[in-house]
């Protein structure tokens, strides 16, 4: 599915939402459901999980695909989800609206090559170590290729203070912007790693001009296979909703709705 709810930039702001991972059915369709009765304008969650440790939860792979697909129909959420593999691209986009590049692939040219020639737009989230200057040199392997659709992400980059598990830079919108034309969107669910972080983080990255923002959400946080302790409970996730709606209309800005109508253009 596309359309609207890709639209991208100018005076909208674009919040992707869902699990980290698709785990079951259940969670899947129950978590799709509230992010989609909270406003959210794409569902998110992985079927490919990039995991620091081969002994984690992998993701559900392909019939993790097939839960997304099922989940976008049943709520009318365009899917993001990740691309781990340059081999699996297209089987992606097959399921998906728009395809995630996570930080730990930033760099990984032959991924960015490959989804600079699929007809998706891209969600290039910024690797932990990385410069601005190497995200949008990442980016460029993409533009380069065809696909102008490309959407920077701010998740983080790695510090000294473990308080959180990644130091959000909130620098990195205005600075990003002043650079670039790519919309900027904000996930402060892996950026602080903590869910009390994420409702103030997302607030402050509104306040900073970011597109859109990315928010990990789980019906069961302590059930979560993966990143639980930065999952929103649903409620939760309707309340910042509904903040992020005010602080939209302080700011000029809207907030993109399921099917809601718009003149905006690609990404
Ligand atoms: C994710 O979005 O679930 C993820 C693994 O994020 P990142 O690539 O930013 O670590
Ligand atoms: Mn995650």
């Amino acid at each position: 599915m596309t359309g609207d709810h890709l639209a991208f930039g100018a005076d909208r702001l674009v919040v992707m939402a869902g699990p980290c991972a698709v785990e079951t059915r259940e969670q899947l369709l129950s978590t799709a459901h509230a992010v989609a009765a909270a406003g959210a304008a794409l569902l998110r969650g992985g079927a490919y999980k990039p995991r620091t440790s081969p002994d984690s939860f992998q993701g559900l792979g392909p019939a993790g695909l097939e839960l997304l697909a099922e989940a976008s129909a049943a709520t009318g959420l365009p899917v993001v989800t990740e691309v781990l593999d340059p081999r699996d691209v297209e089987r992606v986009a097959a399921s998906a609206a728009m395809l995630q590049v996570g930080s730990r692939n930033m760099q990984n040219f032959p991924l960015l090559r490959e989804v600079g020639r699929v007809d998706r737009p891209v969600l290039l989230k910024r690797g932990a170590a990385a410069t601005i200057d190497e995200l949008l040199h990442a980016a460029d392997y993409i533009l380069r290729e065809g696909n102008q659709r490309v959407v920077l992400c701010e998740r983080g980059v790695r510090a000294f203070d473990p308080a959180t598990r990644y130091l959000l830079d909130l620098a990195a919108v205005p600075v990003l912007k002043s650079r670039s034309d790519l919309p900027v969107v904000v996930d402060p669910s892996h950026g602080t790693g903590r869910r009390d972080c994420v409702v103030p983080m997302a607030r402050a990255a509104v306040a900073a001009g970011a597109d859109g923002l990315l928010i990990e959400v789980h019906p069961a946080p302590h059930e979560a296979l993966c990143d639980g302790p930065q999952a929103l409970l649903p409620e939760d996730f309707s309340a910042l909703m509904r903040d992020i709606d005010t602080l939209a209309g302080m700011l000029g800005r809207r907030v993109v709705r399921p099917g809601s109508r718009s003149s905006a253009t690609a990404p």
